[in-house]
This record gives structure tokens, C-alpha cells and sequence, in this order.
């Protein structure tokens, strides 16, 4: 059995919560409190293996760049892996990935991380709402060598796929497991 400790970043609303709580719950929550910061846990077979894995959501307060609480607190210690998630309809968010993968990298001090980028939201896309094309988020994902998947947490599409997608990262990039 590993342990596996995933940090959810992103810009407010953008679905962090939607997803993690699908993912750990099965279930769709309409609103939840955007300022909540929860861990979930949940037990997954991937490939063979056991997994634990701690799922920590946080409150997204990327409107004040300098004030990422997550990384600067001791709850930050032991995450193994990040899923940064923006949502396919608002280019602001998308534009918020690449300044906190940044900020991410600096603070740990490594060159690459175990990272997914997810677009969410893609159940809104047909509606002429997409402000993000995947061949954009492809093109980041590629720049820093990361992971990408778009998702709907309201209709459960490729959610649990994101947190596959992280322990597979986390396998490749992390030399001590
Ligand atoms: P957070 O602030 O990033 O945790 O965002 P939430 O999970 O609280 O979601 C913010 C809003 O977006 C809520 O009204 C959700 O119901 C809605 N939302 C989240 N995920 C989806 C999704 O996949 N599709 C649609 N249509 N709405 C979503
Ligand atoms: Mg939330």
C-alpha cells in the first residue's frame, strides 16, 4: 500500500472542490463553500497497486499572488503530487496556471513536479463558452513537462483519470518512493 498525499490548486471557482468531491464522493455538489479547505481521503487500485491517497483541497487564493497558504504552511509538507486546475471557460484561470507552477517549482526547489493541468468545465464548452482550447493547454502541459486531461465534474467525465494521471507522474518523477 502507498501512501499518496495530492495538493488541488487553482484559481476560485473553477471546480477544485466539484472534482475532488466527486472523485472521493461520487457525488455533485451544486455549491459548495468556495473559502472551504478539506482533505478527503480515498483508496484506489491503479495498475496493480494500492494506493492511500490524501486529496487536499484548498481555497484557491491566487487573486493575491503572494498569499499561497497551502505552500507555506506545514500542511504543505509530504504532497507528493499537484493537480492545478483551471476551467475551459475563463481564460483568466488558464493564464493563472503557468504563475503557480512557478511558484510551485521555487518553492520546493526542483526543476519539475509531478504535475496534472486540468481544464474543467468541459460540459459548458459546447455552449460557446470555451475561452481555452486543448491545443493551448497541451502546448503547456508540454512546456513544463507536465500532465493534461479536460473533465467535467458535473458529469463525471475523467475525473478519477486526473488522480490516475497524478500517481503515474509521481511514479515517474519521484525517485525516492
Ligand atoms: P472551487 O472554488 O474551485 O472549489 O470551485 P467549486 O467546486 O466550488 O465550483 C464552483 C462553481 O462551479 C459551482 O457552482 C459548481 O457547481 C460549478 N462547477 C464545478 N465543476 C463544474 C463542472 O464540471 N461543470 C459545471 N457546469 N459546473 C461546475
Ligand atoms: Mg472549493
Amino acid at each position: 500500500l502507498k501512501k499518496r498525499k495530492i495538493a488541488v490548486l487553482g484559481s476560485r471557482s473553477v471546480g477544485k472542490s466539484s472534482l475532488v468531491i466527486q472523485f472521493t464522493e461520487n457525488q455533485f455538489i451544486e455549491s459548495y463553500y468556495p473559502t472551504i479547505e478539506n482533505s478527503f481521503t480515498k483508496s484506489i487500485s491503479y495498475k496493480g497497486v494500492d494506493y492511500d491517497c490524501e486529496i487536499m483541497d484548498t481555497a484557491g487564493q491566487v487573486c493575491i499572488r503572494d498569499e499561497y497558504s497551502i505552500l507555506n504552511s506545514k500542511h504543505a509538507i509530504g504532497i507528493h503530487g499537484f493537480v492545478l486546475v483551471y476551467s475551459v471557460t475563463s481564460r483568466n484561470s488558464f493564464d493563472m496556471i503557468q504563475i503557480i507552477y512557478d511558484k510551485i517549482i521555487n518553492f520546493c526547489g526542483m526543476k519539475e513536479i509531478p504535475c496534472v493541468i486540468v481544464g474543467s468545465k468541459i460540459d459548458l464548452s459546447q455552449r460557446s463558452s470555451r475561452q481555452v482550447q486543448a491545443t493551448e493547454v497541451e502546448d503547456l502541459a508540454k512546456a513544463n513537462r507536465a500532465a493534461w486531461i479536460e473533465t467535467s465534474a458535473k458529469n463525471n467525465v475523467n475525473v478519477a483519470k486526473v488522480f490516475e494521471l497524478c500517481l503515474a507522474e509521481i511514479e515517474r518523477k519521484t525517485p525516492t518512493k
